[in-house]
């Protein structure tokens, strides 16, 4: 579990894990985003309010939508939102590629110190995927790599971007994914860099890598392997693999490249946390050309919910959200257009929460993996 995953390890707790009153709702800071994101948050909540947990949502834009009001497209009503709540759930925000502002995301994560991206990818019956057995958790480092923004022109027809790599970032990451094995009852981390071309910056990550596999020596298996080779292993024999450590931009590319080995951007959930915030989102973007069409697969969103009802403390809730939306897709016939279905955003969610209302009944089994 995610929180789990930052309480298993021998020190303390660094990871936000609001310690919440059972008998209150939870305050969540919902912000629906850009594009798509509007009709998958609202379907999203809709399916967590029956999940058997009680939210208290508090609703705030970021994104486009707020940029002419405000001017900027991440207000400071919104962090501090985040700030105070500890915990948000969040649509897609688009980002302009070359000028306009920066990423909100990259931006929330590095304000709220949100250093682990946890990207699991796992096969679901009824997607027509090349693999059925996938299993992978993908750990990317969220703070630093080439995505510390430092760049400049050198002349008029160069530029650089900056790669800063520190051994506590790098050491912090590790330490996250070997608690999130030991926690899961994973057995195995890689650790996936460019360490024989980049022999400062990505051998640091390695060498920090090694330094904390050796404080779990004996419990989880460590070993790493080179960004290239990673990624043919990965089409080739994904079931090889278990829980994968990577720097920033690695981490980007692989986590997407897994996530299409389980069905594509429209089924991969995602978390981003910190010492003081947990923020879940899925990993694909707004795509603004659906949005407002009821068309885009809210699945992604749904299981980023569940991931928050695992940190939140709700292992069991969690687990019944997974089988219902596991259960609709492998039923086949109220999924979007994405997984082959003829149903729209909206009808996919009723369907979820037909189905928990079915099973509300059915004690959950015992918690599963994230
Ligand atoms: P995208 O993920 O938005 O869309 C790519 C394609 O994937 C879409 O055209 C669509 O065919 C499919 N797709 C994505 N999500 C889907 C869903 N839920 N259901 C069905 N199909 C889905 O990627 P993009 O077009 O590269 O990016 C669009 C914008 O989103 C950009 O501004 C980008 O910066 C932003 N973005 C935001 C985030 C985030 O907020 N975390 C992440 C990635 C991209």
């Amino acid at each position: 579990m995610v929180a789990e995953a930052a309480q298993s390890g021998r020190r303390e707790s660094r990871t936000a894990r609001p310690r919440y009153n059972r008998a209150m709702a939870h305050r969540v800071t919902l912000i629906p985003g850009d594009g798509i994101g509007p009709e998958l948050a609202e379907a999203t909540r809709r399916v967590l309010d029956a999940s058997g947990v009680d939210f208290d949502w508090e609703v705030v834009d970021a994104g486009e939508a707020v940029m002419a009001e405000y001017g900027t497209p991440l207000p400071e009503h919104v962090l501090e939102s985040v700030k105070r709540n500890r915990i948000a759930l969040k649509g897609p925000i688009t980002t302009p590629v070359g000028g306009g502002f920066r990423s909100v995301n990259v931006t929330l994560r590095q304000v709220l110190g949100l250093y682990a991206n946890l990207r699991p990818a796992r096969s679901m019956p009824g997607l027509d995927t090349r693999y059925q057995d996938v299993d992978l958790v993908i750990v990317r480092e969220n703070t630093e790599d080439l995505y510390s923004g430092i760049e400049h022109m050198v002349g008029r027809d160069a530029a650089e971007s900056i790669k800063i790599i520190t051994r506590e970032a790098s050491e912090r990451i590790a330490r996250f994914a070997f608690d999130y094995a030991v926690a899961n009852g994973r057995h195995k981390v890689t650790a996936v860099h460019k360490a024989n071309i980049m022999k400062l910056s990505d051998g640091l990550f390695l060498e920090s890598c090694r330094t904390v596999a050796a404080e779990y020596d004996g419990r989880v298996e460590f070993e790493d392997r080179i960004v290239d080779n990673m990624c043919m292993q990965l089409v080739q024999k994904p079931e090889l693999y278990d829980v994968l450590v990577l720097p920033n931009l690695y981490g980007d590319i692989v986590s997407d490249l897994a996530a299409g080995l389980v069905g594509g951007l429209g089924v991969a959930p995602g978390a981003n946390i910190g010492t003081e915030a947990a923020v879940f989102e899925p990993v694909h973007g707004s795509a603004p050309k659906y949005a407002g069409l009821d068309k885009a697969n809210p699945t992604a969103l749904i299981l980023s919910g569940a991931l928050m009802l695992r940190h939140l403390g709700y292992p069991v809730e969690a687990e019944r959200v997974e089988r219902a939306v596991r259960a609709v897709i492998a039923e086949g016939s109220a999924t979007t257009y994405d997984l082959g279905g003829p149903a729209g955003t909206s009808e996919f969610a009723d369907a979820i929460i037909d189905r928990l209302a079915a099973e509300s009944q059915i004690p959950a089994a015992s918690s599963i993996s994230a």
